[in-house]
């Protein structure tokens, strides 16, 4: 049978050995893997500085936490999303206040972010959702009137640039996660890039246990004859990201160009399938746009259909050993987002329509015409199984 995962990590044999050489040098955390990844990625996104970490969440995380926002403020954010840009908000005690998308970017609308803007505002979390960078430049130039500081979920558009800029570029800083499906991996990992040195030392503190950093020799000189391994100026984690992972992805960002290639092929070649399509809706990151960074390709039912038959869909391509997803629940519908937060269902009416209908399609860089091709007409079968259904009703 098929058996079309819905992502696959791309490692080649570089990978392989730049993990073997890290595991024969002995020196496994802490080290100058560490260092050169954090200055590639953050010469990637034309940011001064880079801090490594060991997930997406933990960097949200040490990023709210060094920003000093807690109980009492509020952080704006998107609630189509991974629940990790919400989550970051609760963990420091501060409350996540949604703002609904726009229905074609599927990114926060800025026309609504000023009204949800209070005085205890001390956040936005923008996110490029599935990659799209559409209108965050407008996000952050009005979070500057505000004298608002801009944090970057940049999780899922590494390599993605917006009129010119790198995504990786907006705002105080942002943040990178590595999980395997996002588009380079490190097997679990993340990353904070930005231009405040204050801020960043901050992070590499509360990363590492709160102890003091030293600028020059980075958090080495702790582990030196300073006797200041077991000093802690601050209650802080253990975020760091070991030099294996670091290794890993030294080489994947060094061949980001060659997957970001890989996937847009993959995106265009979706597209070209399923175009005319009359029950689909489909993304429209730029289809022609070399700019725009692929996470993962989200097809759409027409707005006829509801959740119960994109999830009939979904069920059926898994049968067919097709992996798919309903990339993303909204977070405010998220049980202890309900329970704990007191949202329901209607708070964010055009996230809710449009999650309802969302089907994320298998998506990475070594799938060929020959499974894009299988997928679409699988997913072409599906979908006028549940036409007939539909004209059926209204008969
Ligand atoms: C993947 C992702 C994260 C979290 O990354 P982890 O490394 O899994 O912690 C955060 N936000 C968004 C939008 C993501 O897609």
């Amino acid at each position: 049978m098929s058996d079309i995962p819905l992502s696959s990590p791309d490692i080649s044999d570089a990978e392989i050995d730049a993990v073997a050489a890290v595991l024969r040098s002995g020196r496994l955390s802490i080290g100058p893997k560490q260092d050169l990844f954090e200055q590639q990625a953050a010469a990637r996104c034309e940011r001064s500085t880079g801090v490594a970490v060991s997930s997406g969440t933990a960097g949200l995380h040490l990023v709210l936490s060094a920003l000093g926002i807690g109980p009492g403020d509020e952080v704006i954010t998107t609630p189509f999303s991974f629940i990790a840009s919400s989550n970051c908000i609760l963990m420091v005690g501060a409350t996540p206040v949604f703002v609904d998308i726009c229905p074609q970017s599927l990114n926060l609308d800025p026309r609504k972010l000023e009204a949800a803007i209070s005085e205890k505002t001390k956040a936005v979390i923008a996110v490029e959702v599935f990659g799209n960078p559409r209108h965050l430049d407008t996000i952050e130039s009005i979070a500057r009137r505000h004298e608002i500081p801009l944090i970057e979920d940049a999780c899922e558009g590494l390599g993605g640039r917006l009129n010119g800029r790198p995504i990786g570029s907006f705002g105080r800083a942002s943040v990178f996660g590595f999980y395997p499906n996002k588009q380079i991996t490190t097997g679990e990992g993340g990353m904070i890039v930005t231009d405040d040195d204050r801020l960043a030392e901050m992070c590499r503190s509360l990363r590492n246990q709160g102890r003091a950093t030293n600028t020059d020799a980075g958090d080495r000189v702790s582990t030196a004859n300073t006797g200041s391994w077991l000093a802690h100026d601050r209650l802080g984690y253990n975020y760091r990201l070991s030099e294996i992972n670091a290794a890993l992805g030294c080489v994947q960002l060094d061949r980001l160009d060659e997957m970001l290639t890989q996937r847009r092929r993959v995106a265009h070649a979706y597209t070209q399938r399923l175009l005319d399509h009359h029950d689909l809706i489909l993304p429209c990151l730029g289809d022609d746009d070399p700019d725009s960074s692929w996470f993962v390709y989200v097809v759409r039912l027409a707005p006829e259909y509801d959740r119960a038959a994109r999830d009939r869909v979904i069920a059926a391509l898994r049968r067919h050993e097709i992996g798919c997803s309903n990339y993303f629940p909204p977070i405010h519908l998220q049980p202890f987002y309900q329970k704990q937060l007191g949202f329901s269902a209607g708070d964010f009416p055009i996230t809710e329509s449009i999650s309802d209908r969302t089907i994320a399609l298998p998506f990475f860089n070594q799938l060929d015409e020959t499974q894009i091709e299988l997928v679409c007409q699988t997913l072409s079968v599906m979908l006028q199984r549940e036409r007939l259904l539909l004209d059926d009703d209204a008969a």
